[in-house]
C-alpha cells in the first residue's frame, strides 16, 4: 500500500461504515475498515433468513469482497472494545490498537431487554446471521417436536409462536410465520395441520407499526389478523420463561418466543466517555462530529442528531448511508484544504413494511400505498439496495419460486441433530 500521510479509521462496515468508505474511493488516505465480522449484514431482509425464506449467503457478503476494488481500503477483523481520545487510538479486544488522524465510528445497535437482560435467553432478537438462523432452528424444531408430541397441550405449546414489538420486524416476523408454517405442514407432516399453528403478536402501544400513519397501522392490523395473527395490544410482558410469555392476565405457553421490541446503540458513549441520550446514543453536531473533537465522526444508529425539523433522524438504514457519506464529502473537503464543515441533511425516502407475501403498507409521507401493490414496490425497492447483482438475481428468484410455490426453500435445520426429547414439564395437561 501506498505511503498515505492521512489515516481514516472506520469501525463497523455496516450500512454507515461501509458507504463511508465506498465514498472515499480515491482520496489520498489510507483507509483501514475494522469490524469484529467478516460480513456486511443486509438487515431489513434477515427476518426471511429466520423464516427459511432465504439463505444466509443472499443476505450478506464478505466486507474485504465488497471493497476488494478499493486500493486505499484495509479490511481488518477485530473488536474494538474503546477509543483513546487523546493519543488517537482504537483500541482493540487484543490488547493491541489502531492509530488514527480521522475516526468514524458505525458499530450500529443492539438489543435491548429494558433491564430484563435474563429474558434474552428464552425470546432471542433478529441482529445477526447467528440470531437469524438460531430463530429459524428453532421454528423447524417446534414443528419437528410437534409432529412426535402426543399430549394435546403440549403440542399447542409448541405450534404457539409469540413475537415481542410490533414494530415493521415483528410484523414482518409474524406474517412470515404464518407463511413458512402453512407452506411446510401442509402435505409434508402427518400429525400437524395448518390450522393448529398460533402466532401471537404482542405491543406495548396501542398500535402495531406505531411509526407509520394510523390508517396504515389499522390495514395492517386487519390484514395480520385475516392471516390468522392473534395480536394483543397495548401489553406490556411482565415475564418470559423458556415455557412462554406473561403480559397483563394473560399468559401464553410457547416454546418460541421472539424479541422484536428495542434496540440501544452499542457502547460508544462509554468509550468516548460522554453520556449517551436514553437509547445509548452519541449526541454529535450537525456534521457528525463528536462536541470538542472534529476528527472524531459517529453516524448510524450510534448517533443521535436532528432533522431541521427538529425530529431526531431515526435509526433506519438509508439514514446510516446517507451520514457515511456526508462524512466522506466532508472528509474528501478537508483533504483537499477546504475548510466548510456543511451540516447533515437527512433525506427520508419512506417507511415499508411487509405482512407476508402479498401485502405491505408504505408510508412516503405525500402518499401512501397498502396491499399488493406496495408488496411489489417494497421488493423492487430491497432488491435496488441489495448490494450486488449476483444476489439481486439470487433473491428475485428465490422471492418468485416462493410467491408461485409458497415453498420456502432454506428450510434447514443446522447447529444439531433431532429435537431434544425434553418434555414441556410445566404445561398441564388438559
Ligand atoms: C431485523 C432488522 C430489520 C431491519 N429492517 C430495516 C428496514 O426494513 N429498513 C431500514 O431502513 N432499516 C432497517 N433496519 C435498521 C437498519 O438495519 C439499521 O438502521 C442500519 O443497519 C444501521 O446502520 P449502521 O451502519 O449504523 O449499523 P449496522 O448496519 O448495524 O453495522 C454495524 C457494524 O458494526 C460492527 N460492530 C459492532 N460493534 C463492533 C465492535 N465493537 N467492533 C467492531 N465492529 C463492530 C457490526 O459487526 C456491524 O457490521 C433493520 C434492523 C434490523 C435489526
Amino acid at each position: 500500500m501506498a505511503d498515505y500521510k492521512h489515516r481514516i479509521v472506520i469501525v463497523g462496515g455496516g450500512f454507515g461504515g461501509l458507504a463511508a468508505a465506498k465514498a472515499l474511493k480515491g482520496v489520498d488516505a489510507e483507509i483501514v475498515l475494522i469490524d469484529r465480522r467478516n460480513h456486511h449484514l443486509f438487515q431489513p431482509l434477515l427476518y426471511q433468513v429466520a423464516t427459511a425464506a432465504l439463505s444466509p449467503s443472499e443476505v450478506a457478503w464478505p466486507i474485504r469482497h465488497l471493497l476488494r476494488r478499493q486500493e486505499n481500503v484495509r479490511v481488518l477483523m477485530a473488536t474494538v472494545v474503546g477509543v483513546d481520545k487523546d493519543k488517537h487510538t482504537v483500541l482493540l479486544e487484543d490488547g493491541s490498537s489502531e492509530p488514527y488522524d480521522t475516526l468514524i465510528l458505525a458499530t450500529g445497535a443492539q438489543h435491548a431487554y429494558f433491564g430484563n437482560d435474563q429474558w434474552e435467553a428464552f425470546a432471542p432478537g433478529l441482529k445477526t446471521i447467528e440470531d437469524a438462523t438460531a430463530i429459524r432452528r428453532k421454528l423447524l424444531l417446534a414443528l419437528e417436536a410437534a409432529e412426535r408430541e402426543t399430549s394435546p397441550a403440549r403440542r399447542r405449546a409448541l405450534l404457539t409462536f409469540a413475537i415481542i414489538g410490533a414494530g415493521p420486524t415483528g410484523v414482518e416476523m409474524a406474517g412470515a410465520i404464518v407463511e413458512l408454517g402453512h407452506a411446510s405442514i401442509k402435505g409434508q407432516f402427518n400429525t400437524i395441520e395448518p390450522h393448529d399453528l398460533r402466532v401471537v403478536l404482542i405491543e406495548g402501544a396501542d398500535r402495531v407499526l406505531g411509526n407509520f400513519k394510523p390508517e396504515l397501522s389499522t390495514y395492517t392490523l386487519r390484514a395480520l389478523e385475516k392471516m390468522g395473527v392473534e395480536v394483543e395490544l397495548g401489553q406490556v410482558v411482565s415475564e418470559i420463561d423458556a415455557d412462554g410469555v406473561s403480559f397483563g392476565e394473560k399468559r401464553i405457553e410457547t416454546k418460541t418466543i421472539i424479541w422484536a421490541a428495542g434496540v440501544a446503540a452499542s457502547p460508544v458513549a462509554k468509550w468516548l466517555g460522554v453520556e449517551g441520550d436514553k437509547a445509548g446514543r452519541v449526541k454529535v453536531e450537525p456534521d457528525l462530529s463528536l462536541p470538542g473533537y472534529p476528527e472524531i465522526f459517529v453516524i448510524g444508529d450510534v448517533a443521535s442528531v436532528l432533522q431541521d425539523n427538529g425530529k431526531p433522524v431515526p435509526g433506519v438504514a438509508p439514514a446510516a448511508k446517507q451520514a457515511g457519506q456526508h462524512v466522506a464529502r466532508l472528509l474528501r473537503q478537508q483533504l483537499a484544504g477546504e475548510g466548510a464543515r456543511p451540516p447533515f441533511r437527512y433525506q427520508h425516502a419512506g417507511d415499508l413494511a411487509t405482512i407476508g407475501k402479498s401485502s405491505a403498507v408504505i408510508d412516503f409521507g405525500w402518499t401512501r400505498l397498502k396491499g399488493w401493490f406496495a408488496w411489489w414496490v417494497w421488493g423492487f425497492a430491497h432488491i435496488y439496495f441489495l448490494v450486488e447483482t449476483r444476489t439481486r438475481i439470487f433473491i428475485t428468484m428465490s422471492w418468485l419460486w416462493i410467491y408461485l410455490t409458497g415453498q420456502c426453500s432454506a428450510r434447514l435445520i443446522t447447529h444439531g441433530m433431532a429435537p431434544e426429547k425434553k418434555p414441556l414439564d410445566e404445561v398441564d395437561e388438559e
